[in-house]
């Protein structure tokens, strides 16, 4: 069975790169009919993991993914741990190692002198003497002292490291016992059962020891995928302001999730030309042995683009629920249906199609000046101020065309064109000059609220004109 993880360290909230792990990890699990784990890994607790936990959870919860069974935090298997330290000192694989942080600096300045890589000597590998007085000792790993480790990435290939260059007998567990990172890892991912490790390539470098870790345990060693970081348009390292902030912050922004997750999967996996796809065919179609071998460009265009195909495809009630996180409830409103065909293709984001929603259900509280200069100047309002009486003058109108009918015979009979009406209804209904086709707007607002939303705008006007 495959078995995936995420294992973030709490820093207090999810960032998008995370979130592509994560989502890269669950779609294969899933994809193999296995389990996607949720690990925290807490031992270097400066924070509240507590906090940070939720804050992970709260993201996973809006974008669709859910752990399987209970989240691991490393903070609570401490003596799990312990235990592999012992099991390893007793059996002659790991040490305890005396050296003062004097004897270390003084060891790192000779070999910086030398021009070497600064790395432990070995000085307590074989040590059989009396411990020094006073001095409380690490535990070192006995790593192997020549020769390579290697192992097959899924996504890179074979990846060689030469023991020389890049081990030393590296400590796993401090003065005090609390143990180090790249040992629970692997203690970790070979206790959750972890077959296939999903994570970013800037932990290339903690592989080769965690394979030191695993084989001194004899624990099975998983399939490794480092998957290449997701870089600025400029090809550095991406930052808060290029997007790499919290996910929730997507959210606020205006984006759809399932938008979201799409941008992130094609953030270095690709199936032919296919841009867009359901969460369904995401879970059919990824395989990480295919993702990408360079880095990826944050393209923020890209996921507005994106966002607005979901926008645009997303059912009314999905986009009624989703405006309810937005703070507007559209359940009482009767032509939910129609608004929401008419606006769904033109907004990019969730708070300007709420924006754009608002803008028709409400009357205006103020009249855009620009608009106003432009297009109510001359006999503009008089010409306004017909074509209402000419609505009232017919008791009821209804639907687009019927608005469109009384329109055309008024513009008729004054010789006039459908531009001078057009701009000035507008700013009487939504305040701007700019909305979607304007009977619709009109049928959708409804004949007594157009009535009255034209003869605010009248009256707003000459009540100035007045002044
Ligand atoms: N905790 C690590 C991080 O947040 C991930 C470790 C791993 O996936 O092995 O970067």
């Amino acid at each position: 069975m495959v078995v995936t993880r995420f294992a973030p360290s709490p820093t207090g909230y999810l960032h998008i790169g995370g979130l592509r792990t994560a989502l890269y990890s669950y779609l294969w699990a899933k994809r193999k009919g296995g389990k996607f784990l949720l690990r925290i890994e807490d031992t270097d607790l400066k924070r509240n993991s507590q906090e940070a936990t939720e804050a992970i959870v709260e993201a996973f919860k809006w974008v669709g993914l859910s752990h399987d069974g209970e989240v691991f935090y490393q903070s609570k298997r401490f003596d799990i741990y312990k235990k592999y330290v012992q099991q390893l000192l007793d059996e002659g694989k790991a040490y305890y190692c005396y050296m003062s942080s004097e004897e270390k600096n003084e060891l790192y300045e000779k070999q910086k002198a030398n021009k070497q890589r600064t790395k432990y000597d070995g000085r307590y590998r074989d040590f059989e003497g009396t411990p020094p007085e006073g001095v409380e000792p690490v535990v070192r790993i006995k790593s192997p002292l020549s020769g390579e480790i290697s192992f097959i990435d899924g996504i890179k290939g074979e990846i060689k490291f030469n023991v020389e260059d890049i081990l030393d007998d590296f400590v796993i567990a401090r003065g005090d016992g609390t143990p180090l990172y790249n040992f629970v890892v692997a203690i970790d991912d070979a206790l959750m059962g972890v077959t296939e490790v999903i994570r970013g390539d800037d932990h290339i470098s903690n592989t080769p020891k965690q394979i030191v870790v695993y084989k001194a345990l004899g624990f099975d060693i998983p399939k490794f995928y480092h998957v290449p970081m997701i870089l600025n348009p400029s090809g550095k390292k991406l930052s808060k302001r290029d997007g790499a902030m919290d996910v929730m912050e997507y959210k606020k922004d205006g984006f759809l999730p399932e938008a979201l997750l799409n941008f992130l999967i094609r953030l270095g996996w690709s199936h032919g030309d296919q841009e867009l796809f359901s969460f369904e065919e995401m879970s059919e179609l990824f395989d990480p042995n295919d993702i990408n071998k360079s880095a990826s460009a944050y393209n923020a265009e890209k996921l507005l683009w994106i966002n607005s195909q979901y926008i645009k495809t997303a059912s009314t009630q999905r986009l009624v629920e989703v405006l309810k996180d937005y703070d507007l409830d559209l359940s009482g409103f009767e032509k939910t249906e129609e608004l929401l065909g008419l606006l769904r293709d033109r907004a990019k984001d969730m708070n300007e199609l709420k924006q754009m929603i608002s803008s028709i259900i409400n009357k205006p509280t103020q009249y855009e000046q620009k608009a106003v200069d432009k297009f109510l100047k001359g006999d503009a309002l008089d010409i306004l101020e017909a074509f209402n009486k000419e609505l009232k003058s017919k008791g009821e109108v209804t639907l687009t065309d019927e608005f469109k009918e009384v329109a055309n015979n008024f513009l008729e009979s004054k010789g006039l064109k459908l531009k001078h009406l057009a701009q000035p209804i507008r700013i009487a209904i939504v305040g701007s000059a700019v909305s979607p086709s304007v009977f619709d707007v009109l049928s959708i607002v409804g004949y007594n609220e157009v009535v009255q939303r034209i003869d605010n705008l009248i009256k707003n006007q000459k009540g100035l004109e007045r002044e």
